[in-house]
C-alpha cells in the first residue's frame, strides 16, 4: 500500500533509535563472543590495582612496552605507563604529527565498595568483625547479607608487600554484613531508606570461634581471627595501618535472563568501558592519530588523589609525548579529542518516574552518547559542544555503530559527574560515551551484551 503524505513526512522528519536485536540480530553472536573476555576481565579485576595488573598482562602480551620519556617512537609503536599501580595509560603511536592532536579515551577502574578502616578488627559478644568505611556512592542497605571477598594490599614494616585475596577461590570462605530479621525490624523499618543500614552498621563478620587458652584472654575470637590471618599472610593487627583493603562482592560475572542477553556482575561501572577501551587500544594498528587510553582511579570519589583524573599525571604524560615530538603541548591538547568513557543509567521501567524517557538510554539500543552530566542545572558537568557531538555522531553513523542519546535521569532527580570535566580543564574537546547500566552502583549491576559490543566498536572506530 502506498504511504500517505503524513506517513512519508513522519518517516522523513521524526527519529527513533532502533533496537539492535531487531535490526541487526546477527550481532548477538558476535556480542556473545566478545563478552566472554569481558566477564573474565571482571572476575580478574575487582579492584583498581587488579585491573591495572590485568591490563598490563594483556598489553604486554600484545607487544606493549613500558613508556620511556625521552626516547623516540615511530608509527605503530605501542607503550604503556603505570601510575602507582592504580592507574594506567596505553598508547599506539599514530601516522599524523603529534601537533595534530591525540585521540584520548578515558575510563575508570575504581568501583563503589566497602573499604576497611585503618584499625578494623574488633570483637563483640564473641563475634569478630571488620569496621568499614564505604567508598563511592552506595545504597548502604544493598550491601547487607551479600557474600563479600577481601581484596587488598598490606605493606609490612619491613617493606614486604602482601596481597590479600580471600573469598574468590573455590573453597575460600566469604564474609558479610548482617541485617536484622524482619520479625525484629519494627524500628528499623521506620528508618529512611538511606539509613536502612547505617554507615557504622556496615560491620563485616569475619569469625566466631575463640582462641582456647588456659588463661582468661580478652577478646579471644578476635585473637583467633588475627592468628588465622597471621598464619596465612604473616601479618599482625598493626599491619592494617599500612594497608588498602577492599570488601567487594564475591560473586563472579554471569549471564542474566532466559535469553542470556545481559551480564550481571559487580564493578561494571566502569570496568565495562575500561575493558572495551583496552580492547580497542590493543586493536589499534597504525592509527591516524596517536592514541592515549587512560584507565583511572578515584572517579567514584570525585577523581581526587594523584591516581585520579584531577591529578596532572595524564597532562604530564602528554607533555612527555609532545616533548618527544618537539611540539608545543598546548597545540597537542587544543587539537585532541577525548571520549570520557563511562556508564549511564539505563531506563528502568520499574522506576520510570526517576527518568525522562525521551532522553534516557535503554538496554539493547547501543552505546550512549551523553552530552552533559551534572546536577541542579548541569553543575559539575562538561557540556560537550554541538560541533563535537556532530563529529562523534558522524563517526558512529559512518561505521554502522548502534548508539543512542542519554541524560542521567530526569531534571533535578539527582545527577552525577564523570572524568569529562577534568579532561576539559586541559583544553581538550571531550564528550561522555559509554554503556547503559541497570542497578548501577549495586553489588550486582546489569549491562546488555549488545551494548557492550557496540561500545567496543565505537572505541575502535575512534582509534581508526
Ligand atoms: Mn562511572
Ligand atoms: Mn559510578
Amino acid at each position: 500500500m502506498e504511504k500517505t503524505k503524513g506517513q512519508q513526512l513522519q518517516e522523513e522528519l521524526t527519529f527513533k533509535f532502533p533496537h539492535i536485536a531487531k535490526e541487526a540480530p546477527y550481532q548477538r553472536e558476535e556480542a556473545e563472543m566478545f563478552c566472554e573476555g569481558y566477564k573474565r576481565f571482571l572476575d580478574n579485576g575487582k579492584t583498581e590495582r587488579e585491573c591495572v595488573r590485568e591490563a598490563v598482562a594483556m598489553l604486554e602480551m600484545q607487544g606493549y612496552r613500558p613508556f620511556e620519556a625521552g626516547r623516540s617512537y615511530k608509527t605503530g609503536d605501542k607503550v604503556y605507563y603505570v601510575n602507582r599501580g592504580k592507574a594506567i595509560i596505553a598508547t599506539t603511536f599514530g601516522k599524523a604529527g603529534m601537533e595534530q592532536g591525540l585521540r584520548i579515551n578515558g575510563a575508570h577502574i575504581d568501583s563503589p565498595r566497602l573499604d576497611l578502616k585503618p584499625n578494623p578488627v574488633f570483637e563483640k559478644n564473641d563475634l569478630a568483625y571488620f569496621k568499614t568505611h564505604y567508598y563511592g556512592g552506595i545504597k548502604k542497605y544493598q550491601w547487607g547479607t551479600v557474600p563479600l571477598a577481601i581484596h587488598g594490599v598490606i605493606i609490612k614494616k619491613n617493606g614486604e608487600v602482601v596481597e590479600l585475596n580471600i573469598g574468590e577461590k573455590e573453597g575460600d570462605p566469604v564474609f558479610c554484613v548482617t541485617d536484622l530479621l524482619p520479625h525484629l525490624a519494627g524500628e528499623q523499618n521506620d528508618r529512611k531508606l538511606r539509613d536502612g543500614l547505617k554507615g557504622e552498621e556496615l560491620n563485616v563478620l569475619i569469625s566466631s570461634i575463640p582462641f582456647i587458652d588456659e588463661a582468661e584472654l580478652k577478646e579471644p575470637v578476635k585473637l583467633l581471627a588475627l592468628k588465622l590471618l597471621n598464619d596465612r599472610y604473616g601479618i599482625t593487627e598493626a599491619d592494617f595501618f599500612r594497608a588498602e583493603i577492599e570488601l567487594v562482592p564475591a560473586q563472579k560475572a554471569c549471564d542474566v535472563g532466559l535469553d542470556h542477553s545481559l551480564i550481571g556482575a559487580y564493578g561494571q561501572d566502569d570496568r565495562v568501558c575500561a575493558y572495551t577501551a583496552l580492547m580497542a587500544e590493543i586493536d589499534a594498528n597504525m592509527p591516524e592519530y596517536t592514541t592515549v587510553t587512560v584507565l583511572a582511579d578515584k572517579e567514584e570519589v570525585g577523581s581526587e588523589g594523584n591516581t585520579g583524573l584531577d591529578s596532572d599525571f595524564v597532562l604530564h604524560y602528554i607533555q612527555d609525548l609532545a616533548a618527544m615530538a618537539q611540539v608545543d603541548v598546548r597545540m597537542v591538547l587544543r587539537n585532541s579529542i577525548c571520549l570520557s568513557s563511562d556508564v549511564n543509567a539505563a531506563y528502568d521501567p520499574t522506576f520510570g518516574q526517576a527518568y525522562e524517557d525521551r532522553n534516557s538510554c535503554f538496554l539493547n539500543k547501543g552505546c550512549v552518547l551523553t552530552k552533559y552530566t551534572g546536577v541542579r542545572g548541569k553543575s559539575g558537568s562538561n557540556d560537550a559542544s554541538a560541533e563535537l557531538m556532530a563529529k562523534m555522531i558522524a563517526m558512529m553513523e559512518q561505521e554502522g555503530i548502534y548508539w543512542q542519546i542519554g541524560e542521567l535521569g530526569a531534571v533535578d532527580q539527582g545527577g552525577g559527574g564523570t572524568i569529562a570535566k577534568y579532561v576539559a580543564h586541559m583544553n581538550v574537546d571531550v564528550v561522555d560515551l559509554g554503556v547503559p547500566i541497570l542497578s548501577m552502583h549495586s553489588p550486582f549491576e546489569l549491562s546488555s551484551k549488545l551494548d557492550v559490543y557496540n561500545t567496543y566498536k565505537a572505541f575502535r572506530a575512534f582509534y581508526k
